[in-house]
């Protein structure tokens, strides 16, 4: 089984049945489907109410089963409490979070965090360099989500091995689970391999992963970044098939590849059996 851990919804066709297609065509099971982007991404005048982002994320989950909807949150909002509790009453099962215009530790962030971790729910940041137009890339840097150490048994993914700080990326993971044995932190990181690294880094950036010797065989899992709108079966095939070729190049255990590929987001979810 193949879950795509990074789906995002967008404007353009609402035809679930062409999405559902779309998904077996490329092999894909299921996986996270992203809200629309709260106005800290979007634009005040593009931005629908948290309540139709809810709604929108929730429609697309309902396609098929292994659909798992994310509301995608600006946390430092001032009803950004109000919008978890809404989220989580509905049924959205995670959170969605890019640092688009402050840090990942920012004070008024940290507490959206620890509601949503007080829920059992996780949160998939983007990490990395973002191409949204503006100066933008201080507040998406690896290192920076050291911070969530003190979210109290928060589950958060980096997106994009945080090209093209992916070696800083890997090193956040070894400190984390360093920290959780040090001091019995209860955060666990996760790393969303979602591309991010152009083709030509890819086989460098999985061989480090996989071989730097930190515990990442669990913490690991696969993302397309294509949209439900228009699914690229295309695209998504290319990256499930270079990315098992390097995984079998390296010599990965295929109990290992088939975490990676699915049950690893599955504890990510924390509906892993
Ligand atoms: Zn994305």
């Amino acid at each position: 089984m193949i879950l795509d851990g990074h789906i995002h919804i967008g404007n353009g066709p609402e035809d679930r049945a062409d999405f559902v297609q779309r998904l077996q065509s490329s092999g894909v099971a299921g996986g996270v489907l992203l809200s629309p982007p709260p106005a800290n991404f979007s634009g005040a005048l593009n931005t629908a109410s948290p309540h139709d982002r809810i709604e929108k994320a929730l429609f697309w989950g309902d396609a098929a089963p292994n659909l798992y909807p994310f509301y995608w949150i600006d946390p430092t909002e001032t009803d950004a409490l109000k919008q978890v509790d809404l989220a989580l009453e509905k049924g959205i099962l995670g959170f969605k979070v890019i640092c688009s215009d402050h840090y990942p530790g920012d004070p008024r962030a940290m507490r959206t965090y620890q509601a949503i971790a007080d829920a059992g729910k996780p949160i998939l940041f983007h990490s990395g360099i973002l191409w949204d137009g503006k100066p933008s890339s201080q507040f998406n840097r690896p290192g920076n989500f050291e911070a969530l150490l003190d979210v109290k048994g928060l589950r958060f993914a980096l997106a994009h091995i945080s090209w093209p700080w992916t070696d800083e990326c890997i090193a956040v993971l070894g400190k984390l689970q360093a920290a959780m044995r040090r001091n019995s932190r209860d955060v666990e990181m996760f790393i969303d391999t979602t591309p991010g690294t152009p083709p030509i880094y890819r086989r460098d950036v999985l061989t480090r992963l996989f071989t730097v010797g930190y515990n990442v065989e669990e913490n690991v899992f696969f993302g397309v970044d294509s949209s439900a709108n228009e699914y690229n079966t295309e695209y998504a095939r290319g990256w499930i098939e270079r990315d098992r070729a390097i995984f079998e190049e390296i010599g990965l255990d295929k109990t290992i590849i088939k975490n990676v590929f699915a049950e690893n987001l599955k504890r990510f979810l924390g509906i892993a059996e």
